[in-house]
């Protein structure tokens, strides 16, 4: 990093998750200092931890992110790789028993690397605080932003102010960056300074994850293989996945109201309701090595801050805070690091704070579009015609993705975000879609 390509001086990251480590290295290739602050008290190897609880569960980074974040952290698959953990085709290590069949296994060219939240935290973490003009403060919890008020246009976010270890603080800087995840109290933040609170926008499948670690990849099989759930007919959902240090994740998924449970016997008892054996066989030869953890009320919510009027100065938000989905898609921390991936590019433009809101939002709405369009099969007195449409012509392409393997692989790039939603409406996948319907393999 050449010293002269610093054109700002300081600024402030709130949250050292994957959105704000993400930012923290974009940021860093413009701004002098950049300070990331958290409220947990993070050593170099903290593994979970109180501020990331949905750490326990399973967290798959689809292609795309892996992408954005070798881009901001270059290098960061192969470090990965040389600490034990392969780079596989998707296609050859992930089956899944869709409503009509098992996916194929077959190579799709999409590459993945199966690894733990935790863990994939404390390689971004490592990579960013390597940055000589990164900091992270520790223990120092936000408790809101210091803004100079405005009669005229937006007001300007100077700075935040906090709790560190326990002592009041503020801190100035030139742009402040919000990334406190799905907690988030943005709203508040505004609205105590007179400002309007944003809107938002939420659609709920109702689901809910229960996962357990165990030692052991899956004896047989690939490295990930499951059921998962599938609107409107499959409630429960169940998988397997093989990660780091030969460990494997269990997780259980219900939607639409089924609750999985958190004990022993329950829980081993849900994975005999699945559409496969494959959780329930993989629970009855390998031993836990953790609590179940469950999260409930699983759902996609969208603050609408691109909407916002008089958007402030010196201020963006961006991960979870803004926009949360369905877990079940895997969108998370690809949208989080594709969004810390474009700051340094808004920062050269010299345009508004509201101007990159806007840019947020455009990286939002596919994926936004493919996990709610999906979750209102549950509600279809909610769906508009968009997301009946869209209902319609998933339940007429997902029967024959067992049996077309090219198909599956077209299906696949687009669930990666590699390739656009459009990419389903080519001439030969219409003819597909629109021609004999394929036999039903299984219920
Ligand atoms: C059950 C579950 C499963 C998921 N599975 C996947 C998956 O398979 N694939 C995927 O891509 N995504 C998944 N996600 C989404 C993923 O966790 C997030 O999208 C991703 O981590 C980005 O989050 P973030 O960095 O914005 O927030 P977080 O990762 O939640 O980080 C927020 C940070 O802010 C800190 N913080 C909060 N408040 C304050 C404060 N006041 N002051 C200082 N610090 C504060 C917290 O300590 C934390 O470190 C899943 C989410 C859930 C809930």
């Amino acid at each position: 990093m050449r010293k002269n390509s610093l054109q700002h001086e300081h600024a402030v990251v709130v949250g050292a998750g994957i959105a704000g480590l993400c930012a923290a290295a974009a940021l860093a290739t413009r701004f002098v200092r950049v300070t990331v602050v958290d409220r947990d008290d993070i050593a170099p190897d903290s593994w979970f931890r109180r501020g990331v609880p949905q750490g326990h569960h399973a967290h798959y980074l689809l292609e795309r992110g892996a992408m954005a974040m070798e881009d901001l952290f270059p290098g960061l698959r192969a470090e990965i790789k040389a600490a034990g953990v392969p780079v596989h085709d998707f296609g050859i290590v992930a089956r899944f028993l869709l409503p009509t069949g098992w996916s194929p296994l077959h190579e799709t060219g999409i590459t993945i690397q199966p690894l733990s939240r935790p863990y994939l935290e404390t390689f971004l973490r490592r990579r960013a605080l390597a940055l000589d003009n990164v900091t992270l403060l520790t223990d120092f919890h936000v408790d809101g932003l210091n803004l100079a008020r405005s009669h005229k246009g937006p007001h300007h976010v100077r700075g935040i102010r906090g709790r560190h270890n326990g002592q009041a603080v503020d801190l100035t800087a030139n742009l402040v960056v919000e990334t406190t995840g799905r907690g988030s109290r943005l709203p508040r933040w505004l609205t105590e300074h007179g400002l309007p609170a944003p809107r938002e926008r939420e659609i709920s499948a109702r689901v809910v994850y229960a996962s357990r670690i165990y030692h052991g990849h899956p004896d047989s099989g690939p490295l990930i293989q499951g059921a998962l759930v599938y609107a409107p007919t499959r409630r429960r959902g169940g998988a397997v996945l093989g990660m780091e240090n030969d460990t494997g994740l269990v997780i259980l998924a219900g939607a639409d109201g089924e609750l999985c449970p958190t004990d022993e016997e329950g829980f081993a008892a849900y994975a005999t309701t699945l559409p496969t054996p494959v959780v329930r066989d993989y629970l009855s030869a390998h031993e836990p090595c953790g609590p179940i953890h469950r999260t409930t009320n699983l759902s996609n919510r969208w603050r609408l801050l691109h909407r916002y009027p008089k958007w402030p100065h010196g201020l963006i938000a961006l991960g979870d805070s803004v926009c949360y989905f369905n877990p079940i898609y895997a969108q998370g921390m690809t949208v989080a690091a594709l969004q810390a991936a474009a700051l340094p590019g808004w920062l050269d433009g010299h345009t508004t704070t509201r101007i990159f809101q806007h840019k947020l939002a455009r990286i939002i709405r596919t994926p936004w579009l493919m996990a709610t369009s999906a979750d209102l099969a549950w509600a279809p007195r909610q769906a508009g015609a968009t997301a009946r449409a869209a209902h319609w012509y998933l339940d007429r392409l997902m029967p024959h993705l067992p049996a077309k393997p090219d198909l599956y692989r077209r299906f696949a790039s687009v669930q990666h975000m590699r390739r656009s939603p459009a990419t389903l409406l080519a001439p030969s996948v219409l003819r597909t879609v629109l021609g004999p319907a394929a036999p039903p393999l299984c219920p």
